[in-house]
Protein backbone atom coordinates (compact mmCIF):
# COMPACT_ATOMS: atom_id res chain seq x y z
CA UNK A 1 0.00 0.00 0.00
CA UNK A 2 2.39 2.51 1.01
CA UNK A 3 4.86 1.59 -2.00
CA UNK A 4 1.77 2.07 -4.36
CA UNK A 5 0.74 5.49 -2.47
CA UNK A 6 4.84 6.24 -3.11
CA UNK A 7 4.66 5.51 -6.57
CA UNK A 8 1.88 8.25 -7.12
CA UNK A 9 -1.21 5.91 -6.62
CA UNK A 10 -3.00 8.34 -5.16
CA UNK A 11 -5.33 9.83 -8.22
CA UNK A 12 -9.09 8.42 -9.07
CA UNK A 13 -9.01 4.91 -10.00
CA UNK A 14 -11.24 2.85 -12.42
CA UNK A 15 -14.97 3.46 -10.97
CA UNK A 16 -15.50 -0.59 -10.89
CA UNK A 17 -12.15 -1.74 -9.75
CA UNK A 18 -8.49 -2.09 -11.24
CA UNK A 19 -8.47 -4.70 -13.86
CA UNK A 20 -5.79 -6.34 -12.48
CA UNK A 21 -7.51 -7.07 -9.07
CA UNK A 22 -10.54 -7.72 -11.13
CA UNK A 23 -9.02 -10.08 -12.65
CA UNK A 24 -7.43 -11.69 -9.76
CA UNK A 25 -10.56 -12.19 -8.40
CA UNK A 26 -12.15 -13.55 -11.62
CA UNK A 27 -9.35 -16.16 -11.79
CA UNK A 28 -9.78 -16.83 -7.98
CA UNK A 29 -13.44 -17.78 -8.48
CA UNK A 30 -13.66 -18.86 -11.82
CA UNK A 31 -15.65 -15.80 -13.68
CA UNK A 32 -14.87 -13.11 -16.58
CA UNK A 33 -14.12 -9.72 -15.03
CA UNK A 34 -17.28 -8.62 -16.22
CA UNK A 35 -18.83 -10.57 -13.79
CA UNK A 36 -16.85 -8.30 -10.56
CA UNK A 37 -16.74 -5.21 -9.21
CA UNK A 38 -14.62 -3.80 -6.14
CA UNK A 39 -16.21 -2.23 -3.76
CA UNK A 40 -15.75 -0.13 -0.47
CA UNK A 41 -16.42 -3.07 1.79
CA UNK A 42 -18.38 -6.21 2.23
CA UNK A 43 -20.71 -3.53 3.76
CA UNK A 44 -21.05 -1.27 0.94
CA UNK A 45 -21.35 -4.38 -1.68
CA UNK A 46 -24.42 -5.37 0.33
CA UNK A 47 -25.82 -2.41 0.04
CA UNK A 48 -25.31 -1.47 -3.27
CA UNK A 49 -26.16 -5.30 -4.62
CA UNK A 50 -29.88 -4.39 -2.71
CA UNK A 51 -30.23 -1.18 -4.78
CA UNK A 52 -29.36 -2.75 -7.67
CA UNK A 53 -31.80 -5.57 -7.50
CA UNK A 54 -34.94 -4.34 -5.80
CA UNK A 55 -37.40 -1.44 -6.13
CA UNK A 56 -38.56 0.42 -3.25
CA UNK A 57 -41.47 -1.21 -1.26
CA UNK A 58 -39.65 -4.66 -2.31
CA UNK A 59 -39.29 -7.31 0.38
CA UNK A 60 -36.04 -8.97 1.29
CA UNK A 61 -36.04 -12.04 3.83
CA UNK A 62 -33.21 -12.34 5.89
CA UNK A 63 -32.07 -15.52 7.65
CA UNK A 64 -32.30 -14.82 11.51
CA UNK A 65 -30.24 -14.90 13.51
CA UNK A 66 -28.37 -12.30 10.90
CA UNK A 67 -25.61 -9.94 11.46
CA UNK A 68 -26.36 -6.59 13.18
CA UNK A 69 -26.34 -4.61 10.25
CA UNK A 70 -29.23 -6.19 8.01
CA UNK A 71 -32.14 -4.53 8.60
CA UNK A 72 -31.11 -1.01 8.25
CA UNK A 73 -29.42 -2.27 5.32
CA UNK A 74 -32.49 -3.61 3.40
CA UNK A 75 -34.70 -0.49 5.14
CA UNK A 76 -31.81 1.88 3.53
CA UNK A 77 -32.14 0.33 0.21
CA UNK A 78 -35.84 0.65 0.74
CA UNK A 79 -36.69 -2.38 0.62
CA UNK A 80 -38.70 -4.24 3.09
CA UNK A 81 -37.34 -5.87 6.01
CA UNK A 82 -39.02 -9.45 6.53
CA UNK A 83 -36.92 -12.61 8.54
CA UNK A 84 -37.18 -16.30 8.64
CA UNK A 85 -35.58 -17.73 11.83
CA UNK A 86 -33.02 -20.60 12.05
CA UNK A 87 -33.23 -22.03 14.98
CA UNK A 88 -30.38 -23.27 17.78
CA UNK A 89 -32.13 -26.59 17.86
CA UNK A 90 -31.53 -27.31 14.47
CA UNK A 91 -27.91 -25.91 14.62
CA UNK A 92 -29.11 -22.62 12.64
CA UNK A 93 -29.59 -24.43 9.51
CA UNK A 94 -32.46 -22.95 8.00
CA UNK A 95 -35.16 -25.13 7.17
CA UNK A 96 -37.56 -24.91 4.14
CA UNK A 97 -41.01 -24.35 5.87
CA UNK A 98 -39.67 -21.55 7.54
CA UNK A 99 -37.89 -20.09 4.60
CA UNK A 100 -40.84 -21.10 2.53
CA UNK A 101 -43.50 -19.35 4.71
CA UNK A 102 -41.50 -16.42 4.67
CA UNK A 103 -40.38 -15.62 1.21
CA UNK A 104 -43.79 -15.45 -0.26
CA UNK A 105 -44.02 -12.35 -2.24
CA UNK A 106 -40.40 -11.56 -1.83
CA UNK A 107 -38.08 -10.15 -4.38
CA UNK A 108 -34.64 -11.27 -2.85
CA UNK A 109 -33.14 -13.26 0.17
CA UNK A 110 -29.63 -12.52 2.00
CA UNK A 111 -27.92 -15.16 3.85
CA UNK A 112 -24.72 -15.60 5.62
CA UNK A 113 -22.64 -18.39 5.71
CA UNK A 114 -20.41 -18.70 7.27
CA UNK A 115 -22.42 -17.01 9.89
CA UNK A 116 -21.82 -14.46 12.03
CA UNK A 117 -23.68 -14.10 14.94
CA UNK A 118 -23.88 -18.37 15.20
CA UNK A 119 -20.67 -19.41 13.44
CA UNK A 120 -23.20 -21.97 11.50
CA UNK A 121 -21.64 -23.54 8.05
CA UNK A 122 -24.75 -24.38 6.09
CA UNK A 123 -24.23 -27.85 4.77
CA UNK A 124 -24.81 -28.85 0.75
CA UNK A 125 -28.42 -29.75 1.81
CA UNK A 126 -29.45 -26.66 3.32
CA UNK A 127 -27.65 -24.77 0.09
CA UNK A 128 -29.46 -27.06 -2.53
CA UNK A 129 -32.27 -26.16 -0.58
CA UNK A 130 -32.70 -22.65 -0.52
CA UNK A 131 -31.15 -22.65 -4.36
CA UNK A 132 -34.48 -24.67 -4.99
CA UNK A 133 -36.69 -21.77 -3.13
CA UNK A 134 -34.96 -19.41 -4.62
CA UNK A 135 -35.56 -20.91 -8.03
CA UNK A 136 -39.33 -21.95 -7.25
CA UNK A 137 -39.96 -18.04 -5.77
CA UNK A 138 -37.81 -16.04 -8.63
CA UNK A 139 -35.68 -14.62 -5.76
CA UNK A 140 -32.75 -13.37 -5.97
CA UNK A 141 -30.10 -14.49 -3.59
CA UNK A 142 -27.31 -11.94 -2.24
CA UNK A 143 -25.15 -14.28 -0.56
CA UNK A 144 -22.45 -12.77 2.04
CA UNK A 145 -19.63 -14.39 2.05
CA UNK A 146 -17.45 -12.53 3.77
CA UNK A 147 -15.99 -15.93 6.21
CA UNK A 148 -15.70 -17.94 2.99
CA UNK A 149 -12.71 -18.37 4.13
CA UNK A 150 -12.92 -19.18 7.65
CA UNK A 151 -14.28 -22.82 7.92
CA UNK A 152 -13.07 -24.97 10.10
CA UNK A 153 -15.76 -28.14 10.06
CA UNK A 154 -17.33 -28.76 6.86
CA UNK A 155 -16.61 -26.92 3.37
CA UNK A 156 -17.85 -23.28 1.98
CA UNK A 157 -20.24 -24.02 -0.59
CA UNK A 158 -21.38 -21.15 -2.58
CA UNK A 159 -24.44 -21.26 -3.88
CA UNK A 160 -23.84 -19.05 -7.25
CA UNK A 161 -21.76 -22.65 -8.23
CA UNK A 162 -25.22 -24.43 -7.55
CA UNK A 163 -27.44 -25.21 -11.12
CA UNK A 164 -29.42 -22.32 -12.28
CA UNK A 165 -28.17 -20.48 -9.79
CA UNK A 166 -25.41 -17.80 -10.94
CA UNK A 167 -27.70 -15.93 -12.98
CA UNK A 168 -29.58 -15.00 -9.80
CA UNK A 169 -26.99 -15.21 -7.29
CA UNK A 170 -24.98 -12.05 -5.89
CA UNK A 171 -22.05 -12.85 -3.99
CA UNK A 172 -20.36 -10.45 -1.59
CA UNK A 173 -16.65 -10.83 -0.40
CA UNK A 174 -14.35 -8.87 1.86
CA UNK A 175 -10.75 -8.56 2.80
CA UNK A 176 -11.90 -7.68 5.94
CA UNK A 177 -11.92 -11.39 7.52
CA UNK A 178 -9.79 -13.45 4.91
CA UNK A 179 -6.71 -10.56 5.39
CA UNK A 180 -7.81 -8.98 8.20
CA UNK A 181 -8.37 -5.63 6.51
CA UNK A 182 -10.89 -4.59 8.11
CA UNK A 183 -9.60 -0.50 8.20
CA UNK A 184 -8.89 -0.74 4.46
CA UNK A 185 -12.36 -0.88 3.61
CA UNK A 186 -12.18 -3.09 0.38
CA UNK A 187 -14.46 -5.77 -1.06
CA UNK A 188 -15.91 -7.11 -3.75
CA UNK A 189 -19.09 -8.09 -6.03
CA UNK A 190 -19.55 -11.53 -8.17
CA UNK A 191 -22.39 -11.09 -10.20
CA UNK A 192 -24.29 -11.08 -13.61
CA UNK A 193 -23.19 -8.68 -15.78
CA UNK A 194 -26.11 -6.43 -16.14
CA UNK A 195 -26.01 -6.70 -12.29
CA UNK A 196 -22.22 -5.60 -12.08
CA UNK A 197 -23.64 -2.43 -14.50
CA UNK A 198 -26.00 -1.43 -12.19
CA UNK A 199 -23.48 -1.34 -9.10
CA UNK A 200 -21.33 0.76 -11.48
CA UNK A 201 -24.25 3.65 -11.22
CA UNK A 202 -24.24 2.70 -7.93
CA UNK A 203 -20.62 3.74 -7.51
CA UNK A 204 -20.69 6.79 -9.97
CA UNK A 205 -23.48 8.23 -7.45
CA UNK A 206 -21.54 7.56 -4.29
CA UNK A 207 -17.72 6.30 -3.71
CA UNK A 208 -16.37 6.94 -7.33
CA UNK A 209 -13.90 4.03 -6.91
CA UNK A 210 -11.81 2.44 -4.52
CA UNK A 211 -8.39 3.99 -3.52
CA UNK A 212 -5.68 2.64 -6.00
CA UNK A 213 -3.27 1.94 -3.38
CA UNK A 214 -5.41 0.08 -1.43
CA UNK A 215 -6.47 -2.04 -4.26
CA UNK A 216 -3.34 -2.53 -4.90
CA UNK A 217 -2.17 -3.73 -1.27
CA UNK A 218 -5.42 -5.89 -1.78
CA UNK A 219 -4.12 -7.70 -4.63
CA UNK A 220 -0.56 -8.06 -3.20
CA UNK A 221 -2.77 -9.92 -0.12
CA UNK A 222 -4.08 -12.04 -2.65
CA UNK A 223 -1.06 -13.01 -4.28
CA UNK A 224 0.88 -13.54 -1.23
CA UNK A 225 -1.82 -15.74 0.55
CA UNK A 226 -2.14 -15.60 4.03
CA UNK A 227 -6.30 -16.23 4.24
CA UNK A 228 -5.03 -20.13 5.66
CA UNK A 229 -3.04 -18.54 8.44
CA UNK A 230 -5.39 -16.33 9.53
CA UNK A 231 -8.41 -18.88 9.37
CA UNK A 232 -5.85 -21.54 11.15
CA UNK A 233 -5.24 -19.02 13.90
CA UNK A 234 -9.32 -19.01 14.17
CA UNK A 235 -9.93 -22.62 14.21
CA UNK A 236 -7.14 -22.72 17.18
CA UNK A 237 -9.13 -20.08 19.17
CA UNK A 238 -12.55 -22.05 18.44
CA UNK A 239 -11.63 -25.68 19.46
CA UNK A 240 -10.06 -23.93 22.63
CA UNK A 241 -13.64 -22.88 23.28
CA UNK A 242 -15.06 -25.97 22.33
CA UNK A 243 -12.86 -27.90 24.72
CA UNK A 244 -13.42 -25.19 27.29
CA UNK A 245 -17.16 -25.74 26.97
CA UNK A 246 -17.24 -29.36 26.66
CA UNK A 247 -18.03 -30.24 30.51
CA UNK A 248 -20.26 -26.83 31.25
CA UNK A 249 -24.03 -26.68 31.95
CA UNK A 250 -24.12 -24.29 29.21
CA UNK A 251 -23.11 -25.19 25.53
CA UNK A 252 -21.51 -24.08 22.25
CA UNK A 253 -24.17 -24.32 19.39
CA UNK A 254 -22.50 -25.08 15.82
CA UNK A 255 -19.45 -23.84 15.42
CA UNK A 256 -18.22 -24.49 12.41
CA UNK A 257 -16.85 -21.40 10.63
CA UNK A 258 -16.26 -17.74 11.32
CA UNK A 259 -14.64 -16.19 14.16
CA UNK A 260 -17.23 -16.49 16.90
CA UNK A 261 -18.91 -18.92 19.37
CA UNK A 262 -22.48 -18.94 20.17
CA UNK A 263 -23.71 -19.91 23.69
CA UNK A 264 -26.91 -21.40 24.84
CA UNK A 265 -27.71 -20.12 28.16
CA UNK A 266 -31.37 -20.92 28.51
CA UNK A 267 -30.38 -23.18 31.34
CA UNK A 268 -28.81 -20.44 33.67
CA UNK A 269 -32.91 -19.07 32.97
CA UNK A 270 -31.42 -15.40 32.05
CA UNK A 271 -31.77 -14.19 28.78
CA UNK A 272 -29.11 -13.44 26.42
CA UNK A 273 -29.30 -9.57 27.55
CA UNK A 274 -29.70 -10.08 31.04
CA UNK A 275 -26.65 -13.18 31.05
CA UNK A 276 -24.47 -10.42 29.23
CA UNK A 277 -25.09 -7.46 31.27
CA UNK A 278 -24.48 -9.50 34.64
CA UNK A 279 -21.68 -11.16 32.92
CA UNK A 280 -19.63 -7.46 32.13
CA UNK A 281 -20.90 -5.73 35.33
CA UNK A 282 -19.33 -9.36 37.53
CA UNK A 283 -16.54 -10.41 35.77
CA UNK A 284 -15.58 -7.41 32.82
CA UNK A 285 -16.18 -9.75 30.32
CA UNK A 286 -18.08 -8.43 26.86
CA UNK A 287 -19.73 -10.93 25.01
CA UNK A 288 -22.96 -9.86 22.64
CA UNK A 289 -26.42 -10.82 23.77
CA UNK A 290 -28.24 -13.06 20.82
CA UNK A 291 -30.68 -10.88 21.15
CA UNK A 292 -29.28 -8.06 19.44
CA UNK A 293 -29.15 -10.56 15.74
CA UNK A 294 -33.25 -11.37 16.04
CA UNK A 295 -35.03 -13.66 17.23
CA UNK A 296 -33.77 -16.96 16.91
CA UNK A 297 -30.61 -16.25 18.98
CA UNK A 298 -32.50 -14.98 22.17
CA UNK A 299 -30.94 -16.92 25.46
CA UNK A 300 -27.68 -17.18 23.82
CA UNK A 301 -24.82 -15.06 24.15
CA UNK A 302 -21.75 -14.73 21.03
CA UNK A 303 -18.45 -14.87 22.09
CA UNK A 304 -15.84 -13.22 19.33
CA UNK A 305 -12.43 -15.45 19.46
CA UNK A 306 -10.74 -11.75 18.63
CA UNK A 307 -8.54 -12.47 21.78
CA UNK A 308 -5.41 -14.03 22.15
CA UNK A 309 -5.33 -17.92 23.48
CA UNK A 310 -4.59 -17.01 27.16
CA UNK A 311 -7.39 -14.39 27.64
CA UNK A 312 -9.94 -16.57 25.22
CA UNK A 313 -9.45 -19.70 28.23
CA UNK A 314 -9.50 -17.53 30.99
CA UNK A 315 -13.01 -15.59 29.64
CA UNK A 316 -14.40 -18.91 29.14
CA UNK A 317 -13.62 -20.36 32.73
CA UNK A 318 -15.04 -16.74 33.81
CA UNK A 319 -18.11 -17.35 31.79
CA UNK A 320 -18.69 -20.86 32.72
CA UNK A 321 -18.25 -20.08 36.29
CA UNK A 322 -20.37 -16.85 36.16
CA UNK A 323 -23.22 -19.29 34.53
CA UNK A 324 -22.74 -21.80 37.53
CA UNK A 325 -23.04 -19.27 39.74
CA UNK A 326 -26.60 -17.98 38.88
CA UNK A 327 -27.61 -21.60 38.13
N1 LIG B 1 -21.05 -9.27 6.65
C1 LIG B 1 -20.84 -9.87 7.82
C2 LIG B 1 -21.57 -11.13 8.13
C3 LIG B 1 -19.94 -9.33 8.76
O1 LIG B 1 -19.75 -9.95 9.94
C4 LIG B 1 -19.28 -8.13 8.44
C5 LIG B 1 -18.35 -7.50 9.42
O2 LIG B 1 -18.31 -7.83 10.58
C6 LIG B 1 -19.53 -7.53 7.20
C7 LIG B 1 -20.42 -8.13 6.32
C8 LIG B 1 -18.91 -6.25 6.77
O3 LIG B 1 -17.55 -6.37 6.57
P1 LIG B 1 -16.68 -5.25 5.84
O4 LIG B 1 -17.59 -4.12 5.48
O5 LIG B 1 -15.62 -4.85 6.79
O6 LIG B 1 -16.14 -5.92 4.62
Amino acid sequence: MVESARAGNTKYSPVQGSEELRDQLASDHGVQRENVAVVSGGQAGLFAALCAVIDPTEVVVVIDPHYATYPSTVRGAGGVFKTAIAHSENEFQPKRKDLEAAVKGARALMMNSPNNPTGAVYSRETMDMIADVCIQNDLWLISDEVYATQVHVGEHISPRNLPNMAERTIVVGSFSKSHLMTGFRIGWVIAPADVIAALLSMANATTYGTPQFIQDAALKALQLGGAEQVAALYKERRDLAVAAFADAPIFLVAPQGAMYVMVDVRATGLSGDAFANQLLDAQGIAVMPGESFGVGSAGHIRIALTVNNEKLSNACARIIEFAEGVM
